[in-house]
C-alpha cells in the first residue's frame, strides 16, 4: 500500500516507463490505437512523439461529433456534417490506420485479433493479427438492452451515425404509412406513436428534437394525420435527467407536460414485440401493453463482448466495467491502457491508504506529524484523491490544514488518531465519471501528453519528491475538470448547468448551446457545415425526403 500511495509521485516512473523508447537503431515501439472516437481521436491529435510506430485500428474510418446525433434524426443537420474523415490526422500524423474491428485481445503474447469486411473473401469478412507493445483500448460502449426481450430485434438504437439516418428513415416511412388510404383511426393512431426509452440526455434530446419536427414541419407536410402523432417518453427511476440539478428536471417536465409529450416515470420496459411494448409500474407491478410505431431504446450503455472476454483474462472477471488506475493503465496488465467510456478509474480511498499516508509523511519517525512534515504531504493527497478536494468545497473550508486543525484544536503536532478523525468523511465524496465526450476527450489529451513525455521522464527518475521543477517530469493522475453541461429541451430552449451550480434554462441558453458546440466541432470543414445546416433549416424547414 505503501508504495501505491507512493505511486502518486514515484512508482509511476518505473511503471510507465516499461513502455519507453529505445535507443535509435532500435525498432520503435508500437502503440496500437483502438478506436476512432471522442477518446480515441483526442488521444491521436495530441500525440506528438517520433518515437512511436502509431497503428489506429477502427471500423469507422471517421470520427462521429455524437453531440449533435440526435439533430440527425430529423433532418437539423445532415449526417456528413458531423463526421470528420480520419485519414488526414493519419496523414499529417505519420500515424497508421486499417479499417477492421478488434474481436479479441490476447494480453499473453501481445497480439490482437482482427476482423475487416471484404467483399472478395468467401464469408464477406477477412480476420488478421496485429501485436503490440503498448496497447490504448479506446472503443466505447455499446447500448445495453439490459436483456429486455426484442429490444434488439425491435427497438432501434441512437449510438453511431447509421443509427440516425435509419431513425429518420423510419420516422418518415411511418407518416406515409399512416397516410395511406383505408387505414381505421386506430391504425393510424398506432403507427403515429413514437416511444422513446431512457429518460437521461440522449433520450430527452430526441424526444424534443422529435417534438420540434412534428410541431414545425410534420403538420405542413402531412397535415391530414398530425393529429393522430404521440410521443411517450418512458423512463424508470422518478425523474427524468436525474444527473442534473432538480430546476433542470423540474423544468424539463414541466416544458413536455405542455408540449403534450406523454411522460411516464416509475416505467419499466419489460418486453417489445413487433406490434406493442408492455411496461411494468413500478410499486404497483402492473404490466401494461401499448400498441406503438417505432421505439427508440436509449437508456445507457454496456460492455462490448471482447472487452468482456479481455477482463476474464486479466483477472477482472468480478468487475462491471474496465477498471483503469488514475494514470489510464488496466488494471492487472502491463503496457495496456483504456479511456473513455470503455473503462473507469478505479479511485483509491483515502482511508484505505491513511496508515501509510502517515506513515511516510512522518519522516523523522515521531509518531506524529509536524507542520512541515504536513505540509510535505498535503499536495500529494489532493492530487492523489479528487475526493479531498470536493470534500473541502462541500464544507466551505479553504484546504486541508483547516480541516485538522478542526479535529486537533490548536496542538501544532498531529497524531495518527486526529489525522484519521479529520480525514474519516472524505470518501463520501468518491464519484464515479460520467461516460461523456467531456471525459472521453480530457482522458484522449491527458495520455497523449504522458506519451509524449516517456522520455523525459525516465532521464529524470526518483528525484526528491519536492525538488523545483520536478513536477513537470513526473505524471500526475488523470484530474477531469468539468466545464458544464447541456440538456437540449427543443423549441430553441435549453438546460445548462455550468460549474459553480449555475443553471440557465431558455432561449440563451440555447444560443450558448449553439457557439458551444460550433467551437466543440473538431475541424473548420465540419464547424462551415453544421453552422450551414443550422442556417438552412432556420431559413427553409427541414429536409423530410428519405
Ligand atoms: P466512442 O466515441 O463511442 O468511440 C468508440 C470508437 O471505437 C469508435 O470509433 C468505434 O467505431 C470504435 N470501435 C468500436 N468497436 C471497436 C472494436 N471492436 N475495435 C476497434 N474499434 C472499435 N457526451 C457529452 O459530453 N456531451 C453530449 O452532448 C453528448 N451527447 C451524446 C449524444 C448521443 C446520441 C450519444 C450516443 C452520446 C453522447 N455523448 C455526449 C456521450 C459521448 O458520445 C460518449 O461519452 C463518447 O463518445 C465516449 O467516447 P469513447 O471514445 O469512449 O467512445
Ligand atoms: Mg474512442
Ligand atoms: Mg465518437
Ligand atoms: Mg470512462
Ligand atoms: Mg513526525
Amino acid at each position: 500500500v505503501l508504495s501505491t500511495f507512493s505511486g502518486g509521485s514515484v512508482l509511476v516512473y518505473s511503471d510507465l516507463n516499461t513502455a519507453v523508447t529505445p535507443k535509435d537503431g532500435q525498432h520503435k515501439k508500437k502503440v496500437v490505437v483502438l478506436g476512432s472516437g471522442w477518446s480515441g481521436y483526442s488521444f491521436l491529435s495530441y500525440l506528438n512523439n517520433p518515437n512511436y510506430d502509431v497503428q489506429v485500428v477502427s471500423p469507422r474510418n471517421f470520427f462521429l461529433f455524437t453531440p449533435l446525433l440526435p439533430s440527425v434524426t430529423n433532418g437539423t443537420v445532415e449526417a456528413r456534417s458531423i463526421v470528420e474523415p480520419i485519414r488526414g490526422l493519419m496523414r499529417k500524423k505519420g500515424f497508421g490506420f486499417t479499417e477492421a474491428e478488434c474481436v479479441n485481445i490476447d494480453a499473453t503474447n501481445k497480439k490482437i485479433h482482427c476482423r475487416s469486411k471484404d467483399s472478395k473473401s468467401l464469408k464477406g469478412t477477412s480476420e488478421f493479427d496485429m501485436d503490440y507493445d503498448i496497447l490504448v483500448i479506446a472503443v466505447g460502449a455499446k447500448p445495453n438492452t439490459f436483456n429486455t426481450p426484442g429490444v434488439e430485434e425491435h427497438a432501434f438504437f441512437l449510438k453511431e451515425a447509421e443509427d440516425a439516418l435509419k431513425i429518420r428513415q423510419s420516422v418518415i416511412d411511418c407518416f406515409e404509412r399512416a397516410s395511406l388510404p383505408d387505414l381505421t383511426e386506430e391504425e393510424r393512431k398506432k403507427i403515429l406513436h413514437f416511444v422513446v426509452v431512457g429518460g437521461g440526455p440522449t433520450g430527452v434530446e430526441f424526444s424534443a428534437e422529435l417534438h420540434d419536427f412534428l410541431v414545425e414541419d410534420v403538420a405542413k407536410i402531412y397535415p391530414k394525420v398530425q393529429e393522430f402523432t404521440r410521443i411517450t417518453l418512458l423512463e424508470a427511476g422518478d425523474h427524468i435527467l436525474n444527473m442534473f440539478d432538480k430546476r433542470i428536471t423540474a423544468f424539463a417536465e414541466e416544458k413536455f407536460q405542455r408540449d403534450g409529450i406523454d411522460l411516464k416515470t416509475k416505467s419499466m420496459v419489460v418486453g417489445v414485440t413487433a406490434d406493442e411494448i408492455s411496461t411494468k409500474e413500478r410499486g404497483t407491478g402492473k404490466v401494461v401493453s401499448e400498441p406503438y410505431g417505432m421505439v427508440v431504446w436509449s437508456t445507457g450503455i454496456g460492455l462490448r463482448p471482447f472487452i468482456r472476454d479481455f477482463m476474464q483474462q486479466i483477472g477482472q472477471e468480478k468487475r462491471r466495467v474496465l477498471a483503469t488506475d488514475e494514470w489510464l493503465r488496466v488494471e492487472g496488465c502491463d503496457g495496456v491502457y483504456a479511456l473513455g467510456d470503455t473503462a473507469t478509474i478505479n479511485q483509491r480511498k483515502v482511508m484505505e491508504d491513511i496508515d501509510a499516508i502517515f506513515t511516510k509523511a512522518d519522516k523523522e519517525k515521531t509518531g506524529t506529524l509536524n507542520k512541515k512534515e504536513f505540509n510535505g504531504v498535503v499536495k500529494d493527497i489532493c492530487q492523489r484523491y479528487p475526493q479531498v478536494e470536493l470534500y473541502l468545497k462541500k464544507k466551505k473550508l479553504r484546504n486541508i490544514a483547516n480541516l485538522l486543525k478542526s479535529a486537533n484544536g490548536d496542538d501544532t503536532e498531529i497524531n495518527i488518531e486526529k489525522f484519521k478523525q479529520a480525514l474519516a468523511e472524505v470518501d463520501t465524496q468518491m464519484k464515479n465519471l460520467p461516460a461523456t465526450a467531456q471525459v472521453a476527450s480530457q482522458q484522449g489529451k491527458y495520455l497523449a501528453k504522458c506519451f509524449n513525455r516517456m522520455e523525459k521522464c525516465e532521464k529524470r527518475p526518483e528525484g526528491p519528491l519536492r525538488f523545483r521543477g520536478e513536477g513537470r517530469h513526473r505524471f500526475q493522475p488523470f484530474r477531469y475538470r468539468h466545464f458544464g453541461s447541456f440538456a437540449p429541451l427543443g423549441g430553441e430552449q435549453t438546460a445548462a448547468e455550468l460549474p459553480g451550480d449555475w443553471v440557465s434554462i431558455g432561449h440563451s441558453s440555447q444560443w450558448l448551446w449553439y457557439s458551444v458546440y460550433a467551437s466543440k466541432l473538431v475541424s473548420w470543414r465540419t464547424r462551415t457545415l453544421v453552422i450551414s445546416d443550422w442556417a438552412r433549416r432556420f431559413i427553409f424547414g427541414r429536409d423530410s425526403s428519405s
